[in-house]
């Protein structure tokens, strides 16, 4: 079931975006190549998090045969596509970094992931970024009232693989707002004119998830960690929206 929101809770939710928008550029800030380990990104963000009263709502996450997931942040390094663990590893000059926020702030929820560049990264890991980006905010464009689920996911899907690029099929996007997964599931992919009425007072999480070379993703013997199949790069962006009268309006960014 769809659950629509009023102005109101759309401005709490804005609230918890703004701490996640602030958390991410935290992390970016922390990354210093050869130095910084994914657990000092992790803490940049529990920082940000902690002095607005916020909390993760990835702590502790155990969906069914899951073990529960053990951080604040999902922090994905060159081919781990989501979920991976901060931990010991430290960021080297040319990877590329994925870190994903999620922050429950009064009852409200947001959620919003970046890929960084660690220092000097290759040009086609540069190309990565700026397509997957790129597909993000043309899945955005398509986010107005009487379109629907499968104009996002078409105009992402088209964009990723007009450069030659796969979209991740396996994972997909999420209604958000007053718990982290709501109805419905946004795809990546889709057909023009198809899926769920999108309506003002819609709240969804759009989150591209894009490789260098095939589609196809597994899972690491953590339980956790989705890396690509061929261990080629991946790019993960993604912001929180609200459908309103007048198109959508990003949740997950600065003021
Ligand atoms: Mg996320
Ligand atoms: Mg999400």
């Amino acid at each position: 079931m769809v659950i629509l929101k009023t102005a109101s809770e759309i401005e709490k939710m804005r609230a918890a975006g703004r701490v996640v928008y602030q958390a991410l550029q935290a992390m970016k800030n922390a990354i210093v190549p050869g130095q910084t380990t994914t657990y000092d990104l992790e803490k940049a963000a529990i920082e940000v998090l902690n002095a607005h009263g916020a909390t993760s709502p990835f702590l502790g996450y155990a969906p069914h045969n899951h073990p529960p997931f053990p951080a604040w942040t999902c922090i994905s390094v060159n081919e781990e596509v989501v979920h991976g663990i901060p931990g010991r590893r430290v960021l080297q000059e040319g990877d590329i970094v994925s870190c994903d926020v999620g922050v429950q702030l009064n009852g409200y929820y947001a959620d919003s992931a970046w890929t960084f560049p660690v220092g000097q990264i290759s040009e086609e890991a540069q190309r990565l970024l700026k397509v997957t980006r790129e597909a993000l905010y043309k899945g955005i464009a398509q986010a107005k009232a009487g379109n629907r689920v499968g104009d996002i996911g078409h105009a992402i899907e088209r964009h990723v693989s007009q450069h030659g690029y796969s979209i991740v099929r396996d994972l997909v996007g999420h209604g958000v707002g007053r718990s982290l997964h709501e109805d419905p599931q946004i795809p990546n992919y889709g057909r023009p004119g198809t899926g769920t009425v999108l309506e003002p007072g819609m709240t969804i999480a759009i989150e591209p998830m894009v490789n260098i070379g095939r589609r196809d993703i597994q899972a690491l013997a953590d339980e956790w960690t989705i890396v690509t199949s061929d261990r080629t790069l991946s790019a993960h962006f993604e912001h929180t929206v609200a459908i309103t009268r007048n198109g959508a309006l990003i949740i997950t960014q600065g003021d």
